[in-house]
């Protein structure tokens, strides 16, 4: 099997190597992906994508059928809280205040990732990636021209490699890439996954996550299809209790099918790497960043990674753009991997200490994306995006807003682009929009806008 080749190698078949695969068929590059496991992640970890991660499914045509495979959470947006699950509220659903603007053209997506990592799978072999499950990357030599693969059973050569190997990354370490940040994050925790029919029990007052007070069980319970699987989560790490007889003092009701299916111990951890590249290995999602899951924006920030990276490697292999495109791959994501890993940290902090912290993002933000590329493939011109509130205007570095385009409601700004770049016209004033719906530039005159986007991909622009 010695002889094999391929245009981007990608190790891992998580979802945001799924996505990389996906993003890159979208974008006629050829891949191949590596994944150890024989099969997709049992464990449901990940469970709210927000609307930018929606937008970008929207782009690659699978936002449908992400909502339809998310349809048993449907309705499952409510927090809840009480001593037992039985004897738990449904809480309000939180609202913003004043008048906020439309953020996305889709809505958020509630499902979980052991569910939704088949659908990308499926998705990415229809798109005609060569997805291998089953298949360890054992390691890799890179030089000037590409990257050598090494199999079990032969070699693989590339032009490229995206790690997306995880947390805790192989790749990143044989590249002798360090990490810095906060390092572990709060208490250890243990999540309890466990199967129980308790559809009866919730009817009415469904929740994704129930704050349980009771004070032998405390914890938080996760709907993970809303009726028969679920994840308990509780602080501690003492992963050898009597698991029933929490649950069963937690939940307030006798049970008699409860399973436990795993019993996890797990750090929260906010670690970003120092570099996101290095020669032709580029680093996506937990691979190259870690974080608290309280503001759910690891697998989305590592899926927005892989947006930014597919249409520069795609431009830069079909000979559109200088190879230097790709350094503003860790110009632009290795900052927006700190936001978010940050402000997940200080979610985590207020959500453990329960102070208020004014500093925080907007949610809106964090959702729509959350973080203005102050430098990149792109010509700042000095504006700068608010956090603490929801005010996109269009700003360089930013994603476009949404506006609808049509009375139906179907056609939104962010349909503009990708997977070409577009120019369009934005309250007087002329967007140059990037594959990934990015405002590369503005100003006075459409004309302009096509030279400045040949010198962004020539890497001419002082
Ligand atoms: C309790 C919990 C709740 C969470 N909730 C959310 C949430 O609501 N929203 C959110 O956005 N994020 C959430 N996260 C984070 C999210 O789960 C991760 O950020 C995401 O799964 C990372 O995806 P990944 O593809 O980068 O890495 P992984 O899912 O870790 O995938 C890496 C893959 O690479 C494979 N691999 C490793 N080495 C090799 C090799 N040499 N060759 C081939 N394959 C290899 C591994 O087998 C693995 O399948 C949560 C995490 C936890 C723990």
């Amino acid at each position: 099997m010695s002889g094999q080749r391929t245009q981007v190698l990608v190790a891992g078949g998580g979802l945001v190597g799924l996505t990389t695969a996906l993003v890159l068929r979208h974008h006629d590059v050829e891949v191949t992906l590596l994944e150890r496991r024989a099969s997709t992640s049992p464990q449901p970890k990940a469970r709210r994508f927000h609307v930018r991660t929606m937008e970008i499914f929207r782009e690659l045509g699978l936002a449908g059928l992400v909502h339809e495979a998310a349809r048993e959470l449907a309705g499952h947006d409510h927090m809840a809280a009480g001593r037992t699950l039985a004897e738990a509220t449904q809480l309000p659903l939180w609202q913003p205040s004043g008048d906020v603007p439309e953020v996305s053209p889709e809505p958020p997506c509630l499902v979980a990732q052991d569910v939704l990592e088949p659908v990308l799978r499926k998705a990415a072999v229809e798109a005609g990636a060569d997805v291998r499950f089953g298949t360890e990357l054992l390691g890799f030599d890179q030089d000037s021209d590409g990257v050598t693969g090494k199999l079990a059973d032969g070699e693989i050569r590339a032009d490229y490699l995206v790690a997306a190997d995880g947390a805790r990354s192989g790749i990143r370490e044989s590249l002798g890439i360090t990490r810095s940040g906060r390092g572990a994050v709060g208490e250890p925790s243990v999540n309890v996954y466990f199967r129980a029919d308790l559809a009866e029990v919730v009817r009415g007052r469904e929740f994704n996550l129930c704050q349980i007070d009771h004070p032998d069980a405390s914890g938080a319970l996760a709907s993970v299809d809303g009726r028969r699987r679920w994840v308990f989560m509780a602080a501690g790490g003492e992963t050898e209790r009597d698991w029933p007889t929490v649950l069963r003092t937690a939940l307030g009701v006798p049970v008699p099918d409860l399973e436990i299916l795993s019993v996890l111990g797990w750090q929260a951890e906010m670690l970003v790497a120092d570099r996101y590249s290095a020669g032709r290995v580029h680093l996506v999602g937990d691979a190259a960043h870690v974080m608290p899951p309280f503001a759910a924006s690891g697998a989305n920030t590592g899926i927005a990674d892989a947006h930014n990276l597919g249409w520069k490697l795609a431009a830069v292999l079909r000979g559109e753009a200088a190879p230097t495109l790709l350094d503003s791959y860790d110009t632009e994501r290795r900052p927006a991997g700190w936001f978010a890993a940050d402000q997940s940290a200080r979610r985590a902090d207020t959500f453990r200490v329960g102070t208020e912290d004014p500093t925080l993002a907007h949610p809106f933000v964090l959702a729509a994306g959350g973080f203005q590329y102050p430098a990149g493939a792109l010509v700042p011109d000095g504006s700068v995006e608010p956090v603490t509130e929801f005010a996109p205007a269009g700003r360089v570095g930013t994603r476009v807003p949404h506006r609808w385009l049509d009375e139906a409601r179907t056609r939104s700004t962010l349909d503009l682009a990708g997977p070409e770049w577009t120019v369009t016209e934005y309250e007087g004033e002329w967007l140059l929009l990037r594959p990934d719906q990015v405002v590369a530039w503005r100003g006075a005159s459409a004309e302009e806008a096509e030279s400045v986007r040949a010198a962004l991909l020539a890497g001419t622009l002082p």
